[in-house]
């Protein structure tokens, strides 16, 4: 059977050279998606469980390519990243998120906020575009508090000096700071002092371990309880049942994200839905 197994690898694996070429491929229309104007962000709320209101929405990056169809982040996110594509992506992101961010501030929802991913490549990247974001926000009019930059703990682990400068830019500027997917990697409760940090999301690894019928929320209720005694407001990514959103909210959680709440949308949708909120 081993042998077998081995076979099968051999003949179903792609070669290197095959993936070699994939990645190239890839490469290319993505290149030619952002000229082409083939990506589109979509928004899913993020709910404030004392309330039950949409106060805010993550900014979820979307790929309809002509031959491929929709392709997920999750397939095209890595190779943007080495290839540095993600400079440039991230740059429309930031500018497409905020100018939906000041329609909704300015028509429906003054307060409302925008969550955007910003990856480690883009910190780490020597060009002006952190300072372009901030204005491009005072453009808008918008005030720095409007927005908040997602990173993950790579981003902390690695920062070296111009990482740092840039995120104090960030923070100087208003912008908040999410660690994102947080307790999946190595960061320790220092680095949230350090960079003071305005949000955790706790993974969402964790929060589906609370769907088990067993009500083991230990695990969340520490994290949540350690984040309130540094000040820090937490947010739990990926709620799917009402039970999780209930274990949750007694634990003393600030926000929920998931779909329960809602999927990741269209702007369009989101608009109807936030008009419908504010008239009620
Ligand atoms: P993320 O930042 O952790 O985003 C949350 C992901 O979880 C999204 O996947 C979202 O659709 C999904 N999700 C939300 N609620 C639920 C739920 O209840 N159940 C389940 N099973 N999934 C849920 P998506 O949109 O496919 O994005 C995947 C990842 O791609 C993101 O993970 C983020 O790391 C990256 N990404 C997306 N947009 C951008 C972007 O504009 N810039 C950068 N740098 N990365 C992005
Ligand atoms: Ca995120
Ligand atoms: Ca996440
Ligand atoms: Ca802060």
């Amino acid at each position: 059977a081993k042998e077998q197994g081995r076979n099968q690898f051999c003949e179903f694996a792609p070669t290197m050279e095959q993936e070699a070429q994939n990645r190239r491929l890839l490469l290319r229309d993505l290149q030619q998606g952002l000229d082409e104007g083939e990506f589109a962000l979509h928004y899913q709320p993020i709910v404030e469980m004392r309330s039950g209101r949409t106060v805010k929405a993550e900014a979820l990056l979307r790929w309809n390519q002509p031959v491929r169809g929709m392709v997920s982040p999750a397939d095209f996110i890595a190779l943007a990243e080495e290839s540095g594509l993600i400079v440039p992506l991230g740059d429309w992101v930031m500018r497409e998120a905020a100018c939906q961010l000041a329609q909704w501030r300015e028509e429906i929802a003054p307060a409302f906020r925008l969550s955007v991913n910003v990856s480690p490549v883009q910190l780490n990247s020597s060009g002006h575009c952190v300072q372009a974001w901030v204005a491009h926000l005072q453009d808008l009019s918008l005030p720095g508090s409007a927005l908040v930059a997602e990173i993950t703990e790579r981003v902390l682990l690695e920062a070296d000096k111009d990482t740092d400068a840039r995120l104090q830019t960030l923070q100087g500027a208003g912008i908040q700071l999410a660690l994102d997917d947080f307790g999946t990697g190595y960061s320790s409760l220092s680095y949230l002092k350090r960079f003071d940090i305005d949000y955790i999301k706790i993974d969402r690894s964790f929060v589906s371990l609370l769907s088990q019928g067993n009500e083991d929320a230990t695990l969340c209720q520490a994290i949540i309880a350690m984040a309130h005694q540094l000040g820090i407001c937490v947010v739990a990514e990926g709620v799917e049942t009402r039970e999780q959103h209930d274990i949750l909210q007694r634990a003393g959680c600030d926000y929920g994200q998931g779909y329960w709440y809602g999927r990741p949308m269209p702007a369009q949708e989101l608009t109807e839905r936030l008009r419908a909120q504010h008239r009620a």
